[in-house]
This record gives structure tokens, C-alpha cells and sequence, in this order.
């Protein structure tokens, strides 16, 4: 095998093209989103993903096509084409209603030159059917891929696509049988391949939520909250943006366990937890809420002075002084002592910050509990 010699078949060149295309598509993926974090713009993983893909998918589809567009063999590269958009629609997840592909096939007809052909036409609606189909399941089934939900709807819509092909170009049924047969053999690969990278990208996001989360309360963590609050520190100084911070911890929960036992401690600790959250679901998503000690919390208001985090404050300091939780027919009755504070243009790092914050939460305690401060 040499340069000019190469003895390897095109359906295994063909193989190792497929998988090549989704492993260099995972790895600018990755590039780019890194990029996006690092930058911390403000793109969520799932629409970076949509978009690339697409950008991607089209690319590969028209650069292929442009090779052969005009030959008689303009179908040649179709195989590769569909499994492109197969990715898309069953791996990527990337939801796109039928009408956005209208001008995208007219575009396709006219580069191709195959306007005035009407088995073009059906293919192109049929595909459509076909993305739609396969992304219907796809969705359906939520996280999970099942290798029936991806096959059958491809043998259909395939099948019907290599026949509009056969129709226009008027090749044989053993060329129809053998293109059909590589596409069903290709797409089989694909699932196993792809499925493959994707769990390992499942498995490291997994670890990464769980590095962040607290395991008790499923609201983030003290690392969270520490690299967050770096990030939100320093967007505020540059930027001078207002930015607030609530600490709270909960009076005497050590009664609380040496009376009811540390499992009736975890649940006051759960609930309280999921009661802040509705607060702050209801009031601003931007509101970060973390876990950063045992009965110890800590809350992030980007963009809040001290006067309009007050407000959001005195709901939470409200509804948890009169908060029953339920633990075996028993009620158990809990207050917390909070300290609050906003960012000052003499906090040179987020600690100093902290410290204030910290230092108002002392303050409630050392003056008898069941209080704001807030300065
Ligand atoms: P104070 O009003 O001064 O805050 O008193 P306190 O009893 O709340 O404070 P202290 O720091 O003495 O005790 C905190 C207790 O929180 C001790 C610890 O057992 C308990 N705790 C910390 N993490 C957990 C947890 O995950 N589950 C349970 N059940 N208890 C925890
Ligand atoms: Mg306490
Ligand atoms: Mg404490």
C-alpha cells in the first residue's frame, strides 16, 4: 500500500470516513464549549450544540455534494449525507420544525440542478418525514437511545429514498440493493460508534454535576459556590455591577439531631433547602443558592443592591422560622440567623466580601438568633 496504491476497499474506507466525521465533530464540540466556558459567555451547551451541528451537517452535506453535482453519478455521496443528518437528528437531538428545511431543500434543488425532477422533490419532502419521524422518537424517549426507535424508521424512509434515486438515474436493482445494504450495514456502525462517545461524554458530565452538587440536598456545593462567586467577584468590580450575598445557618440544629437523630436532621436539612429554592425560583432564576457547610447556606444576588435583596430575604427568613417539618408524626420547628451584605469598592478579593457577610451572621447569633442583619 503505497501513496498511489491504496488496496483497501471503499466500503471499509467509507467506514472509517463515517466514524472520522462524528470523532472530529465531538472534538471541535468540545474545543468550542470549553471556549464558551472559559469565556463565560452566555450560550447554553444545548443551542451551541444545535447550531454547530448544523453549520457542521450543512457544510459536509454541500462541500460533498459540490464534487459531483452535474455528474451522472450526483447520487454517489448520498449514503454519507443521510447518516450526516441522521446524526442530527437522533444524536444530536437538534429539534427542527419541517418548515425551516423548506428553503434549506429548495437551496439543495436549485445547487444541485435538480429543480425539475420531480423524484428530487419527493425525496427531499420525504426526508423531511424522515427527520421529523426519527426525532419524534428520539425525543420520545428522552436520554436513552434504543436501537429500534433509530433502524426501523431508516429502513423505511431509506428504502423509499434510494427508490426515487433508482427512478431518476435508472441504475440496476442490484445497485439499489448493494447502496441500501451499505447504508443499513453504515447506519448500524454509527449507532454503536456514536452511542459509544456519547456515553463517555454522559459519564464525565455526570462526575462533573457530581463535583458540584451536594449529595443531601441536590443544590450546589461549597465548590460551586467558590468558583461562582470568583466569577461573579470579578464581573462586578470590572463591570461595576451590584451584587449581594445572604449567609444563613440554622439555630441549634445540633438539639435537632441529639433530640430526633441525624436522620430527622438530614430531612429539615433537605427541606429547608427545597423551600428556598421555590423562593427563588418564584422570585429570580439568576438567584444562586448553594450548600457551603453542615447547616450552613449561602446565596449569590447578581446585579441586587442591598435594599432589593432585602425583599427576597425576608421571604426566606419568613418562610423558614415558621417552616413545620414532618418527621414520623412529629413537628420540628426550626429558625435560622442570617447576615447580609452587598459587594464594597474596598473588597479587593471575594473574601473580604465573605468575611462581612459572615461577620453580619455572627452578629445575628451573638444577639440572640432569629435575625437579619444586614449591612
Ligand atoms: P448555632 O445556633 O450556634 O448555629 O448552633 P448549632 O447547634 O446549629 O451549631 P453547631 O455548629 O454547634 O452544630 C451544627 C450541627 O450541624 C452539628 C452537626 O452534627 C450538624 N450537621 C452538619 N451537617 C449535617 C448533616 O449533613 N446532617 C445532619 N443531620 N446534621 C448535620
Ligand atoms: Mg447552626
Ligand atoms: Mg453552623
Amino acid at each position: 500500500m503505497t501513496w498511489n496504491v491504496w488496496r483497501v476497499s471503499p466500503f471499509i474506507t467509507g467506514l472509517f470516513f463515517v466514524l472520522g466525521v462524528f470523532t472530529f465533530y465531538q472534538v471541535l464540540y468540545d474545543e468550542l464549549k470549553s471556549y464558551v466556558h472559559r469565556k463565560n459567555l452566555n450560550i447554553d451547551d444545548d443551542k451551541l450544540n444545535a447550531w454547530f451541528g448544523i453549520l457542521y451537517v450543512l457544510i459536509l452535506i454541500f462541500s460533498m455534494q459540490a464534487s459531483v453535482v452535474g455528474t451522472a453519478i450526483s447520487w454517489e455521496f448520498m449514503n454519507f449525507q443521510l447518516l450526516a443528518l441522521i446524526f442530527c437528528a437522533y444524536f444530536l437531538n437538534i429539534r427542527m420544525k419541517y418548515y425551516y428545511f423548506i428553503p434549506i431543500m429548495l437551496f439543495y434543488l436549485a445547487f444541485n440542478g435538480s429543480i425539475g425532477y420531480w423524484e428530487s422533490w419527493c425525496h427531499g419532502i420525504t426526508l423531511i418525514c424522515y427527520y421529523e419521524t426519527l426525532n419524534y422518537f428520539r425525543r420520545k424517549q428522552g436520554n436513552t437511545y434504543t436501537f429500534k426507535a433509530y433502524i426501523l424508521p431508516g429502513a423505511f424512509f431509506c428504502a423509499l429514498l434510494w427508490l426515487y434515486m433508482k427512478i431518476k438515474f435508472g441504475f440496476s436493482w442490484k445497485v439499489y440493493g448493494e447502496e441500501y445494504l451499505y447504508l443499513m450495514i453504515f447506519m448500524a456502525f454509527q449507532y454503536s460508534y456514536v452511542t459509544m462517545i456519547l456515553r463517555d461524554g454522559q459519564l464525565k458530565m455526570h462526575l462533573l454535576e457530581f463535583a458540584n452538587h451536594d449529595a443531601l440536598t441536590k443544590i450546589e456545593n461549597y465548590a460551586a459556590y467558590e468558583s461562582e462567586m470568583q466569577h461573579l467577584f470579578n464581573n462586578s468590580t470590572n463591570n461595576k455591577l451590584d451584587l449581594s450575598m445572604m449567609m444563613f445557618d440554622i439555630d441549634h440544629f445540633k438539639q435537632v439531631n441529639d433530640t430526633y437523630g441525624h436522620l430527622a436532621g438530614d430531612k429539615v436539612l433537605q427541606h429547608t433547602a427545597s423551600v428556598v429554592q421555590t423562593i427563588i425560583e418564584a422570585n429570580d432564576s439568576k438567584i444562586k443558592f448553594y450548600r457551603t457547610g453542615g447547616e450552613e447556606f449561602n446565596i449569590l444576588f447578581p446585579g441586587y443592591d442591598l435594599q432589593a435583596t432585602k425583599s427576597i430575604v425576608k421571604q426566606i427568613f419568613a418562610a423558614l422560622n415558621h417552616l413545620d417539618v414532618d418527621i414520623n408524626g412529629k413537628k420540628i420547628n426550626i429558625s435560622i440567623s442570617v447576615g447580609v451584605s452587598m459587594i464594597a469598592k474596598a473588597d479587593s478579593k471575594p473574601n473580604d466580601f465573605y468575611t462581612r457577610v459572615d461577620q453580619n451572621l455572627y452578629h445575628s447569633k451573638r444577639n440572640g438568633r432569629m435575625q437579619i442583619t444586614a449591612a
